[in-house]
């Protein structure tokens, strides 16, 4: 490909550390996570071998402070490693970024006791899950009915369902929201803990068969009278929806990442194959029309990706306020995955739909990126909302 992509691969400011570490990243996502990819797609079977891999790297330490075991890295390190991992192996990608969505608001907003109970955990390698959907409560997460009762002053007794949730069945520390029973059902009420695994009165129900991210597991969990420590509440009780609305502005720029990664193998995949397939006596790169559609690709693909860093150099500078820049992230890397997706499979004429052809894996992948942590209309709204005057 052009050096186009390579500078725009250097714009992030990162550490001469940082860019030894997304070599790494690069080499072991090259040599061992995309050459398992296609069949971890049909097999439908959990990544082990790539978490294994991956804590080989010790990853997780990148988002982690030094102070508890980690390394500290910047976000825009950490972006570029989930672009990395999701361009080899999107579902491994996202298993990795929910790692990083549920560990941080452990990390921004725990208390010390929690970050030293925690976080070394986290930093050698665990799972983490995010719960945040039920059935009723998709887009409006604040209709979530999961109750927290405090038992005494030291148990929480949590009762509910959740559904969707990535790494859910594997996970070895899940970040849930639900509602505090003595503060109502309002969204005063919304609180976050920590639910370590093996607590007693959690179920997973099932784990669902999907259209794409095959490999990494989305399950519903149930919630019967289980217990956890108090001491596992996040903040305040009531303080949840707060705290939730800043642990988006930190995941939804990850999930961008993790779309642009898609984006990417689908584009170098439509390069690569319109400069070999030859019809009419030349390569059908020669055509025009697959000149011009390959330029507005590549053209919106600089723009997104020079926005994923604008936004990551906000985040780096500990600006919190950045809710409508992610939304235009998120909506905008999200749909142009799918849009580069299902271009790259157009350009591959017939080929393009067999399975053989990693396009049509990229195509089922990118459709969902445009659906979680919220769905792109919710974005639109929020983008368009913050234009509104207050009178
Ligand atoms: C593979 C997968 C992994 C997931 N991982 C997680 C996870 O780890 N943790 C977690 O908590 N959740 C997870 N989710 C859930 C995901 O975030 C939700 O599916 C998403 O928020 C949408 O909610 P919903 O499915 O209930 O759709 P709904 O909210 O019912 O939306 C249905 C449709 O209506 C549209 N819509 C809704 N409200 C409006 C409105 N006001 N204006 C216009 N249109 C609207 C939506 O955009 C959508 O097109 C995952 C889902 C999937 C499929």
């Amino acid at each position: 490909m052009t050096p186009l992509f390579d500078r725009l691969d250097a714009l992030p400011p990162l550490s001469a550390e940082e860019r030894q570490l997304l070599d790494s990243v690069t080499a072991l996502a090259r040599d061992e996570i995309a050459p398992r990819a296609a069949a971890l797609d049909k097999s439908a079977e959990f990544p082990w071998d790539n978490v294994t891999a991956i804590n080989r790297l010790g990853l997780n330490a990148m988002f982690v402070p030094e102070a508890y075991g980690g390394a500290g890295m910047s976000y825009a390190a950490y972006l570029a490693c989930v672009r990395e991992l999701s361009a080899a192996c999107a579902s491994t990608g996202i298993i990795w970024a929910t790692n990083f969505h549920a560990a941080k608001p452990l990390i921004d907003f725990g208390s010390d006791e929690q970050k030293e109970r925690l976080l070394p955990q986290v930093a050698a390698g665990a799972l983490l899950a995010l719960a945040i959907t039920e059935p009723e409560a998709g887009s409006d997460a604040t209709g979530m009915t999961t109750r927290f009762t405090p038992v005494g002053n030291d148990a929480v007794e949590i009762d509910g369902g959740k559904i969707f949730i990535t790494n859910g069945d594997v996970a070895d520390l899940i970040l849930l929201f639900g509602k505090w029973a003595d503060l109502g059902d309002g969204k005063g009420a919304i609180t976050a803990l920590y639910l370590e695994k093996g607590a007693p009165g959690f179920r997973v129900l099932r784990k669902e068969e999907k259209l794409g991210h095959r490999a990494s597991s989305t399950a519903a969990l149930a919630f019967d009278k289980c217990r956890v420590p108090r001491a596992n509440v996040l903040g305040l009780p009531g303080q949840g929806l707060p705290l939730l609305l800043a642990a988006l502005n930190k995941s939804r720029p990850s999930v961008a990442a993790h779309a642009l990664g898609i984006a990417r193998a689908a584009f170098a995949d439509a390069v690569a194959y319109t400069n070999q397939r030859r019809q009419s006596g030349r390569r059908i790169v020669e055509f025009q029309g697959i000149q011009f559609l390959l330029a507005d690709l590549a053209t919106d693909l600089a723009m997104c990706e020079a926005w994923l860093w604008h936004v990551a150099r906000l985040v780096d500078a500990g600006i919190g306020d950045i809710g409508p820049e992610a939304s235009m992230l998120k909506m905008r890397a999200s749909d142009l995955a799918m849009r580069i997706a299902t271009e790259a499979v157009q350009l591959h004429g017939g080929y393009g739909y067999i399975a053989d052809n990693r396009v049509e894996r990229l195509l089922r992948d990118a459709k969902i990126t445009q659906i979680w942590e919220g769905a792109n209309q919710l974005h639109r709204q929020l983008i368009g909302r913050s234009f509104v005057e207050r009178g």
